[in-house]
């Protein structure tokens, strides 16, 4: 009976940090409410005999209700933790899960041990700068006219608010189990691939698939409805991987952030790439800076989309990029 079982169960958690939404039997997407301290999705699973979660948000608060959320739907404690990349708003609340098995690639905890957790012990020891960057959020919003931008700022403070009162008490539990290529949980009801085909995100990126239910678990590889954030990776090898995704037999994919998507949202952000490079390689051949890049406007295709100020960051990203390939002289396409 396909109505009973996507029916969302009686007693659905309700939370403050993201809604839950069934993808599969036993599979829930964790989609990040804005502003209000998870900031990146996450996921819960069932295996049948044991209990994984993968990402832990932006704040162990959030974590607590992804914990709560997972004990209850499954009636097990979280035994494993998946995380698909260093970046904090997907491994912060680890320590709400310091007595499970944290499972990344070796790159990726090299990632958090080097970077993640160098942010917060430089954010612990000099509150001021958070405190000043807070102050910072606040003039902008105040000043600010344009209503969805004044919607989209107050919800970034109120979240960096959140975080500023956890970052004091905030410890990073590195993973304890790392693998190169894949690992494989084999639960009692369902057997699920923890894979990577590289970094294109960042540089090693790390993603659940579940062949049976045809459903796989991005991290940021998968953004929908917003700006992926390409700073920290490498985009040709991030339009490799999505190529990769395409060839799987998939009908739902749980994003990094934004709502649940398809196979499609895969091929808008594969295009989003492809278009901002070929923008930033004919904005180079026609001699714009950097700084005259980031001030043109969003193309009408992603204009909608969350996060324009990302796309800005992409663009000198991708300026500075092309600039180290050497390939806007080459004058390839
Ligand atoms: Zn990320």
């Amino acid at each position: 009976m396909v109505c009973e079982m996507y029916a969302e169960p009686k007693d659905m958690p309700v939370l403050r940090h993201f809604r839950l939404e069934r993808v599969a039997e036993g599979v829930y997407a964790a989609i990040a409410i804005e502003g209000a301290g998870a900031m990146g999705n996450a996921a819960i699973v069932d295996l049948g005999d044991s209990t994984l979660v993968l990402d832990t948000m932006l704040t162990p608060q959030a974590a607590d209700d992804l914990r709560a959320a997972a004990e209850q739907l499954t009636g097990r404690l979280v035994r494993y933790v998946l995380n698909t990349h260093f970046h904090g708003d997907h491994v912060q609340g680890n320590q709400v899960f310091a007595d499970a098995v944290i499972v990344a690639t070796r790159r990726t905890r090299e990632l958090m041990a080097e970077r993640t957790l160098h942010d917060i012990e430089r954010g612990q020891a000099h509150p001021e700068k958070g405190a000043e960057q807070l102050r910072k959020q606040e003039e902008e919003l105040a000043g600010e006219q344009d209503e969805a931008r004044k919607r989209a700022l107050a919800a970034d403070l109120a979240t960096w608010r959140l975080f500023d009162a956890a970052l004091p008490a905030l410890r990073l539990p590195l993973p304890t189990l790392t693998f190169d290529t894949s690992i494989v949980l084999q639960g009692a009801q369902r057997r699920v691939e923890f894979l990577t085909i590289g970094g294109g995100h960042t540089h090693s990126d790390a993603f659940l698939y579940l062949p049976d239910d045809h459903v796989a678990v991005m991290g940021d590889l998968l953004f929908v409805k917003s700006h992926p954030w390409m700073g920290d990776g490498d985009p040709e090898e991030w339009i490799r991987i999505l190529d990769h995704v395409e060839t799987l037999d998939l009908r739902t994919l749980v994003p990094g952030h934004g709502p649940v998507g398809t196979l499609e949202d895969c091929a808008r952000v594969r295009q989003y790439i492809r278009d901002s490079l070929a923008a930033v390689r004919d904005a180079m051949r026609a001699g714009t800076s950097a700084d005259e890049l980031i001030r043109q406007p969003v193309p009408t295709a992603y204009a909608a989309w969350d996060g324009s100020e990302t796309y800005r960051w992409n663009m000198r990203f991708l300026h500075g990029y092309l600039s180290s390939t050497g390939e806007s002289e080459a004058g390839e396409d």
